[in-house]
């Protein structure tokens, strides 16, 4: 069995998942991309191309086609290589380019729909490389913003740790045991395979806050599944890593009890904000030209919460970008007037951290409207806090559309049921590429969605004012 270089990012995920990618499972169906997967897949091509184009206009590119060609392109000094192979023992490596320097000797280089280099996979597989070429020139990743950034002898670690771990993980019979993250396993396609086991023997990662890290000590005092950590009286855990003090383990097993019955608990009172209330979501879309994020939507629900008082700013052009900024502190300054006890809620960091972003971007960070979005006075209401801090929930992930899909909660539907900022996303560059008809048709369906997110804050604030509040002791709902 080979290793690839490029296993390393499904490695990074997770060793169960790089085992099944080289022992699949006799009854799996792989399943087709998803639309957000071949949009990525697509962008990375067109990055590739794009470079590969570059190289054309002034060097002798040659594609090889085995280890021998590579080997003889190589003896030839072709200016770049693309898609040269690299074979030592049972590790394989194939770099999208290899670009002889005046030396002679030939740099190794892939192109990355990345922002930066840092990633552990990009320097494994970049170092296998290196590995594989026996240079001591630095790998190149070519990435989304344009720039170009080297890996050198400090990726030698991680590069030896990777191949150990995979001639270990790929020499065993079995899948290696793994534990449940519903980020990693969300997006796995053996999740078909995998949550059905954990599912059956109630593993204890399937609880939202509990560390991988944390589970074996658990484990090993008995709290063997999720039913058992349910009936467990928190003063008698004993610490484990990433479990600490009463309060957490308090919260994990009321979060065990809560997956058992499928109900809420409430451990401390919810004081939201008076004033009036704005809902405010935005839209995103990272594949942009230059890399950076474009916000091509800031929607606002304004009371009285109906369609008819949703508000937004709309910039599809990167060019754009700064205008769509502009408009948003605009629209922010005038609700500030016209309601002097302004709210501006939204779900999660995300709307703070873009503020922050563009202030930054485009040096206004002492921009009145933005020292007072970001100052001790500011209107800006993160929702989710208080969900977070006050309650225990019966899901696997305190996002948005888990809390408000949820029957027993929120119970909140969206119009769109695939929708999601991936789908979004997706729509958005479907924009992009049409027509004026279907621009019209698409630039609707991905405003519903916003109004969809900002109801369903303006819903989320509902449900928790509608809470009792009566907690002397924790509640079930
Ligand atoms: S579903 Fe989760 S545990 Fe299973 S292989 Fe995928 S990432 Fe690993």
């Amino acid at each position: 069995m080979f290793i690839q270089a490029s296993d390393a990012r499904s490695w990074r995920k997770c060793k169960r998942r790089v085992w099944f990618d080289n022992n699949p499972p006799a009854d799996f169906v792989e399943t087709e991309a998803g639309e957000f997967e071949q949009l990525i897949i697509e962008n990375g091509n067109c990055l590739e191309k794009k470079y590969l184009e570059q190289f054309k206009q002034t060097l002798t590119v040659v594609e090889a086609t085995s280890q021998e060609h590579t080997k003889a392109l190589m003896k030839d000094g072709v200016d770049v290589i693309y898609q040269g192979i690299f074979i030592k023992e049972n590790i394989i490596g194939k770099p999208d380019f290899l670009i002889r320097q005046s030396s002679g000797a030939y740099q190794p280089a892939d192109v990355k729909l990345a922002h930066d280099a840092d990633k552990i996979e990009i320097q494994t597989q970049l170092g296998v490389y290196r590995f594989l070429m026996e240079t001591k020139l630095p790998a190149l990743a070519y990435l989304a913003t344009g720039e170009i950034m080297e890996i050198g002898d400090e990726a030698n670690e991680k590069v030896s740790a990777y191949l150990a771990s995979m001639q270990e993980i790929l020499g065993a019979k079995t899948p290696p045991v793994a534990r449940f993250s519903e980020s990693k396993c969300r997006e796995c396609p053996y999740q078909t395979i995998c949550k059905p086991e954990f599912e059956s023997k109630g593993e204890l990662t399937l609880l939202y806050g509990l560390e991988s890290r944390a589970a074996p000590g658990l484990e090993e005092q008995g709290y063997k599944d999720i039913k058992k950590l349910s009936v467990a009286d928190p003063e008698n855990i004993a610490d484990v890593p990433f479990l600490k003090g009463h309060e957490k383990k308090q919260r994990i097993v009321l979060q065990a009890q809560s997956y058992m019955d499928g109900n809420f608990r409430q451990l401390s009172e919810i004081t939201l904000p008076g004033g009036t209330w704005i809902h405010f979501d935005i839209e995103d879309y990272p594949l942009t030209e230059s890399g950076q994020k474009h916000v091509y939507l800031w929607g606002f629900l304004k009371p009285n919460y109906d369609r008819a008082d949703f508000d937004y700013i709309w910039t599809d052009a990167e060019a754009s970008d700064r205008d769509g900024w502009e408009q948003f502190l605009a629209q922010v300054s005038e609700y500030g007037g016209q309601y002097p006890d302004l709210i501006l809620a939204h779900f999660s960091h995300h709307e703070k951290t873009t503020i922050e972003l563009y202030a930054k971007r485009y040096d206004m960070e002492s921009h009145p409207v933005v020292t007072w979005l970001l100052g001790d006075e500011s209107p800006l209401f993160d929702i989710q806090k208080p969900v977070k801090e006050s309650l225990v929930l019966p899901i696997a992930g305190y996002g948005l559309k888990y809390i408000c899909k949820h029957p027993n909660l929120v119970n909140f539907q969206w119009h769109e049921a695939d929708s999601g900022s991936q789908w979004s996303i997706v729509q958005f560059a479907r924009y992009l590429e049409e027509g004026a008809q279907g621009r019209a048709r698409l630039k609707q369906s991905i405003l519903d969605y916003n109004f969809d997110d900002v109801l369903a804050t303006r819903k989320l604030e509902l449900w928790l004012r509608a809470l009792p509040n009566e907690f002397a002791s924790i509640q079930a709902a």
